[in-house]
């Protein structure tokens, strides 16, 4: 591993000051579960890294109102296990719950999670449903940025190179809203997903509304297909469109074959576990089921 020289900045504003005095040579470190292997690998050779999570305040969870506020230095255990998120967004407490194991979650940070943008994680579905807000800050102020336009590749954000995550905002699940996040792994129970499918819908009368159902792990970005959400907007279900929903979804992925399976393999698993996430997330609506 390069030598590196370790920064402890005290304030955002310090950390942001390091991020643009020491530019491509500076890294910042969150949990550094993650960092520490691709320093290990070489990976990454920054001369310098910029440890964020001793800034106080910075990892603190808030509901305010309708809104929940994740600090980016909030580590994975503790947004899973607090009473704000289980209340006002169950299904991320229960998506928290299926990463990596306990040791992984008490380390790894929320903004860790998001800049690293593996294809292979199980929060961006999930957030990417709930329509997630990503709040950074540069030393020229801050942006917030809609997650749909947060992942932009494999590996590859929107954040600039002068800019960290200071929060990630969450509007509060509306009560009506019944969701489920489902993960399937091929190798060990623990492992990262195959494929990881999050699906929200709504109870109006006997029909489902507010379709929203993303899969992880199968292609570039989370994916969301606004053709196969619209089969089941404003009608009752039925298996049958059920089933169309998860062979659409299976097209339009473009999964990398790896040692979790072939392409085509994770295609096929990609339509049974879409299909499931929509019928776990119909049983929490309620909604019965039809042909
Ligand atoms: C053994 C193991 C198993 C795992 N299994 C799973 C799994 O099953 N499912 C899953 O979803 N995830 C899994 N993960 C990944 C984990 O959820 C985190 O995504 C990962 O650890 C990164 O979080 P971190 O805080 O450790 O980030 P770090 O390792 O500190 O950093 C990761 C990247 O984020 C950048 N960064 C850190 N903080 C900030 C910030 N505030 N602003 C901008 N950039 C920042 C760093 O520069 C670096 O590029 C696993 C990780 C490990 C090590």
């Amino acid at each position: 591993m390069r030598a590196f020289d370790l920064l402890q900045p005290s304030t955002v504003d310090e950390a942001v000051s390091l991020l643009q005095q020491h530019g491509e040579e500076a890294r910042l470190l969150g949990g550094g579960a993650m960092l520490s292997i691709l320093l290990r690998q070489r990976v990454v050779a920054p001369g310098y890294l910029i440890s964020v999570t001793g800034i106080p305040g910075l990892d603190n969870i808030e509901a305010t109102g309708e809104k929940l506020l994740l600090g980016s230095t909030a580590t994975l255990r503790g947004i899973e296990r607090s009473t704000a998120v289980k209340e006002q967004a169950p299904v991320l407490a229960e998506a928290l719950h299926l990463v990596g194991n306990v040791r992984v979650r008490n380390v790894a940070t929320i903004g860790g999670h998001l800049a690293h943008a593996d294809i292979h994680l199980d929060l961006p579905p999930v957030l990417t449903a709930l329509e997630a807000t990503v709040i950074v800050r540069s030393l020229a102020g801050e942006r917030r940025i809609p997650i749909d336009d947060w992942f932009v590749g494999y590996y590859e954000t929107s954040l600039a190179s002068d800019e960290m995550i200071v929060a990630v905002e969450i509007e509060r699940q509306p009560t009506s809203l019944h969701g489920a996040y489902l993960k399937y792994c091929s190798l060990s129970p623990n492992d990262w997903p195959t494929v990881g499918v999050a699906a929200f819908l709504s109870a109006d009368g006997g029909t489902a509304a507010d379709v929203r159902i993303v899969a992880g792990s199968v292609a570039e970005r989370p994916l969301r297909v606004a053709d196969a959400e619209a089969l089941l907007q404003d009608r009752p279900l039925g298996q049958e469109a059920i089933t169309e929903v998860g062979r659409m979804y299976a097209d339009a992925a473009d999964p990398l074959p790896d040692v979790r399976g072939s392409a085509d393999y994770k295609r096929k698993v990609t339509a049974v576990f879409v299909r499931r996430a929509i019928m776990a997330a119909a049983t929490q609506a309620g909604l019965s089921i039809g042909e």
